[in-house]
């Protein structure tokens, strides 16, 4: 990899301020999804370290939250800076490790970034309240205070951005933090604590724990008294299983789940429009974001020009080595996320889907898909119920706006949403009908550092990004003043 810093690819651990390896130094391999090659090795750390992280961090907990809160923002507006001074560094590694195109990986780390320099600045207005008292010699004062010591696990999608959306907030109003990036893609996390230390978070307040034993790790960190918080993001089936070991402890939790977008086109909708929002919101990170439009539903006066529409922009993409120039697709992360598409469309066809472009494996690399989409689907096809999570739009007709929004909530999912048309009281009524946490309106783009990301129902819950994000990392204490 040509980094003009080499210091960015780090492959220990990074805890207390320290870099640890494993006991008996102890790996795992992180290959380029592009090709298969190696990348390089990285400590495999156990139990042991995970408690030994969680300590350095309750450690540094007294100290980083008595800070003020401009303090805090100093750091972080400094280590946002660092960030931003080294985004092409950065996308490389993530590119290498996780195979989308670099261009989209320069967006990442700069809206992974945006989130630092939006909570360095929001810590500040961690208020309060002041409440008339409920007697005459009472009053009333409500402060906010940092939780403690945060866990956050984290996905291999966002390698970079997952992680900045937990740990900006959390550290802007005083938390430290243990985090444990998902095993595919350990380098982006690494390199971010590199910067983090060059612009002066104190030992223990940041902590990387590298591992490709996840069940133990997060074993450790839910049934730890010290842990009083957990942030997660990635599948629902793990989730769900995180939630019931917090509640040994009853840590407070953050959920970003799996979702099952709908993305619906309504008669009235301008065309050109929903196509493009279509495109950003289904091909981006070769369709592996939890908010990727998974059902697309067209309305029948609309439905053909938009298939046709749609497939002419889809066969312009370009597979291929997301290092190189003019890619506008990379390959899936894995053989699972490959075979998982390829089972998908292989029910959807055997039960009279078409594909009008792709439908088969790529030949641009071993773990890459077609960008795909596919017509004539129903109900009765796994496409219906299950999160793609690859480069195929499978697209349903529907007739009515009481149909659709059926059909749209007819999942256990609500996370993002997405819709085009033009009539002001049919987007009021379809925005409050759909069960979802995110609705794009006339738009395929939602995420921002400056709104709450979340989903409600099994999507989860809690909300990444803006003043809401803050309330994740933040307890209530309420004071009674008596005789007065
Ligand atoms: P995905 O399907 O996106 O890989 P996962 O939920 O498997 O979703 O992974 C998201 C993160 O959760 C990763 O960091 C992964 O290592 C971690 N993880 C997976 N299984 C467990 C588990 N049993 N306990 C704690 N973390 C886990």
């Amino acid at each position: 990899m040509k980094l003009s810093r080499k210091n960015l690819l780090q492959t220990q651990s990074y805890i207390d301020g320290q870099w640890w390896g494993a006991e008996h130094n102890r790996k795992f391999s992180v290959f380029n999804p592009f090709d298969g090659s190696l990348i390089t090795k990285v400590a495999d750390l156990g139990e042991k370290e995970t408690e030994s992280a969680i300590e350095a961090a309750t450690r540094a907990f007294p100290a980083w939250s008595r800070k003020t809160a401009g303090e805090r923002s100093d750091i972080l507006r400094r280590w946002y800076e660092l960030i931003m001074e080294n985004v092409d560094d950065l996308a490389l590694i993530l590119t290498t490790e996780q195979g989308k195109p670099l261009e989209e990986a320069k967006g990442e780390i700069r809206y992974g970034a945006s989130f630092i320099e939006w909570f360095a600045e929001e810590g500040k207005r961690a208020y309060g309240d002041v409440i008339p008292g409920h007697g005459t010699d009472k009053r009333i004062t409500v402060i906010k205070q940092p939780i403690g010591v945060v866990a956050a696990i984290t996905p291999w999608n966002f390698p970079n951005a997952m992680i900045t959306r937990k740990v900006a907030p959390a550290l802007a109003v005083g938390c430290t933090v243990v985090i444990k990036p998902a095993q595919d893609t350990p380098l982006s996390a690494l390199a971010l604590a590199v910067l983090a230390e060059e612009a002066g978070i104190p030992p223990g307040v940041l902590n990387i724990l590298t591992t490709n034993q996840a069940k133990e790790v997060g074993a450790t960190l839910t049934k730890s008294k010290e842990v009083r918080k957990l942030s997660f993001t990635g599948s629902t089936a793990v989730g769900k299983e995180l939630m019931r070991q917090c509640s040994g402890t009853v840590k407070k939790l953050s959920l970003e789940l799996g979702g099952n977008a709908p993305f619906i086109v309504f008669d009235d909708a301008d065309i050109e429009g929903a196509v493009a929002g279509a495109m950003a919101s289904k091909y981006r990170n070769g369709g592996q974001t939890c908010v990727c439009a998974n059902r697309f539903f067209v309305q029948a006066g609309v439905y053909d020009r938009f298939v046709e529409a749609l497939t002419a922009e889809v066969k312009k993409l370009k597979p291929g080595d997301g290092r190189q120039k003019n890619i506008d697709i990379g390959p899936l992360i894995n053989v699972s996320g490959l075979e998982k598409v390829e089972r998908i469309v292989g029910d959807a066809v055997s039960k009279g889907a078409v594909a009008t472009t792709g439908g088969n494996r790529s030949e641009a690399g071993d773990l890459f898909y077609q960008p795909t989409v596919l017509t004539g689907v129903d109900n009765t096809m796994a496409v219906s119920e299950e999160e793609i999570f690859g480069p195929v739009a499978p697209i349903f007709r529907f007739e009515t706006e009481e149909e659709v929004i059926a059909m749209a909530n007819d999942t256990p999912f609500g996370l993002a949403a997405y819709f085009y048309g033009r009539d002001y009281a049919l987007i009021w009524r379809v925005a409050e009908a759909l069960e979802y946490g995110m609705v794009g309106i006339n738009t395929g783009m939602i995420s921002t550092a400056v709104a709450p990301f979340g989903g409600v129902k099994e999507s989860g819950f809690g909300r990444e990004g803006s003043k809401y994000g803050l309330e994740e990392y933040l307890v209530t204490k309420y004071m009674c003043w008596g005789g007065v």
